[in-house]
């Protein structure tokens, strides 16, 4: 019955209404294996349309007040929060996170949105002191911050939810239109959320919504001269691809991680270990922040390699739908194929397998290695899954070098009862983001978010996000 509900053929929202394509394809619950909907495979065809929506869609959102739109954002909010729990069961059912999660996501969607219900009020410029230097006197003046335009928004399937509120609140906060591009493995959730955006009043043609490949019309869509702006959340492959075609424009790229934590010789290696573990497990791995590289200090390797193992082995993991469960399936097969061949290179190159490493379907049981060489993919790439290595070091900056060591950075972190020893981490670790004394999977949506390594760009987080999605307009008067 629920399925029935999410699944549908009219998936392509241009021009304030919702329409069929003649290609379709399925999505699949990961769990169970089974079709919950079709949805549309945009082209091309599909862009120009909706991009010609946008940009109607943009001049409407002009004419709203930034009231009208908080107030939209809000009502939005509310629905969503009213209609929780099936929110939760639809994202359990695309993506196979966990129910418990699922939750959790709804309501950080929900704040997501009140947050950026709150920003449309907040977003404004300031009155300049254009007498400041000599020439300036008969001057006088301000700037504002005005909506770019249409933005292209594309998420990737993880967050199914949230991922999506975080550029749509944002940019409607702003004052601007959207096309978004949902996951193609995940797209029903965004569907839904269209929907009761459109119902709490926002304007038909400023959200437009196109499914399918993003290889069948990423280009068009990205490369179009009417789009202002690319905000992307993915992988640094697309990232790329996006890049080559988006030309010179505004780009937001939020790229992946490889989690480092450090866990120092005075650390509460109790607290660490279920920490890590919680961290690398959670949402099976796909989570961009999520924990891959523990270091942890000569001194206490032992026990809390012991910790970390029984904190992994007490994982219920299984079907989402049942509350007690901590670790679904994977997003697919072949994700879970590909992260037990990273597994089986890393032990072939000499890692010691602790725990896990055995899959079923797209389940993959939560593992955990030792003994990894620095070049291992597991050790150096982005492992998107629910895997992490352990790593041994006997002084804090040999730590922080290898965590430095990788080509992405979202978040780094350290368990440690010295301030000292926080501090100088905290300086010295490149990241967007330092967790003292919690893993690297901690995100708040109101703060900054982003990278420091390689090729990310700009900061998600509301209020960061909604003035990237402005641009700012300078007004002098001269009154002489
Ligand atoms: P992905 O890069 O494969 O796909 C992301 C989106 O890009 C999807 O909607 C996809 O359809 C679209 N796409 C594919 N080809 C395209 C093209 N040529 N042009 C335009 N769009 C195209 O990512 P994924 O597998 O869905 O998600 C996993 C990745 O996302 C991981 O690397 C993860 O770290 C990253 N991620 C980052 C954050 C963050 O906030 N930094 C959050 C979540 C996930």
């Amino acid at each position: 019955m629920m399925h029935a509900a999410l699944g549908s053929e009219r998936s392509l929202l241009i021009g304030g209404r919702w329409e069929a394509a003649e290609q379709v394809m399925p999505v699949i619950n990961p769990w169970s294996g089974e079709a919950l909907g079709a949805v549309a495979c945009a082209d091309p065809s599909h862009v120009a349309r909706a991009v010609a929506s946008a940009l109607r869609g943009a001049e409407a959102m002009r004419d709203l007040s930034s009231g009208a739109r908080s107030r939209i954002l809000h009502a939005a909010a509310a629905a969503l929060e009213a209609e929780a729990e099936s929110f939760a069961a639809a994202i359990t059912a695309e993506t196979g996170k966990p129910i418990r999660a699922a939750r959790r996501e709804v309501a950080r969607a929900v704040n997501t949105l009140r947050l950026s219900g709150e920003e449309a009020v907040r977003l404004a410029g300031e009155t300049l002191a254009f007498d400041s230097f000599p020439g300036g006197e008969a001057r006088s003046g301000h700037y504002v911050l005005e909506p770019v335009g249409v933005i292209a928004a594309i998420t990737p399937f993880n967050d199914p939810l949230n991922l999506v509120c975080h550029k749509l609140g944002p940019a409607f906060a702003a004052g601007n239109a959207v096309v978004l591009k949902p996951a193609e493995q995940a797209p029903l959730v965004a569907i839904r959320l269209a929907s009761l955006l459109l119902a709490a009043g926002l304007p038909g043609e400023a959200l437009n919504l196109l499914t399918g490949r993003g290889g069948d019309f990423g280009d068009a869509l990205t490369g179009h001269a009417d789009v202002a702006m690319v905000s992307f959340t993915g992988g640094a492959k697309v990232a790329q691809a996006i890049c080559r075609a988006a030309g010179i424009k505004r780009l937001a790229m939020e790229l992946g991680g490889n989690g480092p934590v450090i866990v120092m010789d005075d650390a509460d290696v109790g607290k660490a270990a279920a920490a890590c573990a919680a961290g690398a497990f959670g949402a099976a791995g796909q989570n961009c922040v999520g924990v891959q590289r523990i270091y942890v200090h000569d001194a206490i390797h032992d026990v809390f390699q012991a910790a970390l193992v029984a904190a992994t082995e007490a994982l219920r993991v299984g079907d989402p739908l049942d509350p007690a469960t901590d670790v679904g399936p994977m997003i697919g097969g072949d994700e879970a194929a590909r992260v037990i061949a990273w597994v089986d290179d890393a032990v072939a190159r000499g890692a010691t397998l602790l725990t896990g490493g055995e899959r079923a379907g797209a389940l993959v049981r939560p593992t955990l290695l030792a003994d990894v060489p620095g070049d291992a993919p597991v050790a150096c790439h982005e492992a998107f899954g629910p895997i992490a290595s352990l790593f041994r070091f006997a002084a804090l900056d040999e730590a922080i070098d290898a965590a430095n060591g990788a080509d992405y950075a979202i978040h780094a972190a350290i368990f440690t009862e010295s301030h000292r020893t926080a501090r100088h981490a905290a300086r010295r670790l490149r990241a967007a983001g330092v967790m003292i004394n919690d893993s690297t999977d901690y995100r708040l949506d109101a703060m900054p978010f982003g990278g420091a390594g390689r090729g990310n760009m700009g900061r998600e987080g509301v209020g960061f996000a909604a003035r990237e999605m402005s641009q700012t307009k300078v007004i002098c008067y001269h009154d002489a």
